[in-house]
């Protein structure tokens, strides 16, 4: 049996600095510190967190007057920074600089009079974020083509859209496509909203997935890129499993395997993709290619109060 690493995989510049930015506000300020949401979407991580101090939360009422709050990587709606600030929480916000960067977009076609489309997942926090950035309204989500034909919008001229960072970007194109059919006029990002990690994970997992009879992806049930990179293998006919632990590892998944693909979701540490690996070594595996994951060059810079140690 053949195993084989999907050599973009892991850890993002984002989930780094969300990381790192709990990791610093409890050694600064000690703990508890409350932190608005899971950091990042990986089991194994936020447990990590909270034995170290970090008390999550889903809602600021869970959050105590005067105590610190770190906004996940996710981001927040509108209100709900504003909610903190006018109880005087100290606020960290590890909210991704991508995540922000649709936010800013939201904002210009709002402040232009444009409504605006998300294109994303119902339910998701970053969606909820994303949703969150207009006052007044003037949002409409879409999750699908259907989803687009049935889009009832004040003025057709007068429209825009930003997408989630972290969809399939096949599904994302097709959506595009059903929005421009439909809506000329409609102006999007001058470059993709989906970031740099998820195109670099998928399409990483679009040239290992064929030829391998199994794929696994490191990641939570609740990571919207380890779901698509799951998806992604799938779609190429090849059976993948979501794997948040080695424990959840199953050694039926490999019988008669003759080539296993592994990668990892954006939230997913390096050191359960090695868990993974040894596994498969331990049963009678040989990993061929490369081992190490390889770079990205980028690096996402924390705020300026946590810079210094
Ligand atoms: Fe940011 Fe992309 Fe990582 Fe999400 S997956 S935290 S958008 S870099």
């Amino acid at each position: 049996m053949k195993v084989e690493l999907a050599p973009h995989r892991g850890f993002c510049a984002g989930v780094e600095r969300a990381i790192a930015i709990v990791e610093r506000v409890l050694d600064r300020f000690g703990p508890p510190i409350h932190v608005r949401h899971e950091i990042v979407h990986n089991r194994p991580v936020v447990e990590g967190l909270r034995a170290k101090g970090a008390v999550f939360v889903e809602h600021l009422a869970e959050v105590p007057d005067g105590a610190i709050v770190v906004f996940s990587a996710h981001g927040v709606p509108k209100p709900v920074r504003k909610e903190a600030e006018a109880r005087g929480l100290r606020i960290f916000d590890a909210t991704c600089p991508l995540v922000t960067k649709v936010h800013l977009e939201v904002a210009r076609h709002r402040a232009a009079g444009r409504e605006c489309v998300l294109i994303g997942h119902a339910g998701h926090p970053e969606v909820e974020g994303t949703l969150g950035q207009a006052g007044g309204g003037g949002m409409h989500l879409v999750e699908s083509i259907e989803d687009v034909e049935a889009l009832a919008v004040a003025d057709p001229e007068r429209l825009g859209f930003v997408t989630q960072t972290t969809l399939s970007i096949d599904d994302t194109a097709a959506i595009v496509d059903a929005l421009r059919a439909r809506f000329p006029t409609v102006r999007g990002p001058k470059k993709s909203d989906i970031c740099y990690a998820t195109q670099n994970r998928q399409d990483a997992v679009k040239r290992v997935a064929p030829g391998c009879d199994v794929f696994i992806v490191a990641g939570s049930r609740n990571s919207s890129n380890s779901n698509r990179l799951r998806d992604i293998a799938e779609s190429r006919g090849v059976p993948a499993h979501l794997v948040d632990r080695i424990e959840d590892l199953d050694r039926g998944w490999f019988e008669g395997a003759r080539r296993v693909g592994i990668t990892a979701g954006a939230s997913a540490p390096e050191s359960l993709v090695q868990g993974i690996v040894a596994a498969l070594e331990r049963w009678g595996g040989t990993t061929v290619g490369e081992r190490a994951p390889r770079g990205e060059g980028i690096v996402f810079a924390l705020p300026r109060e946590l810079r210094s140690r």
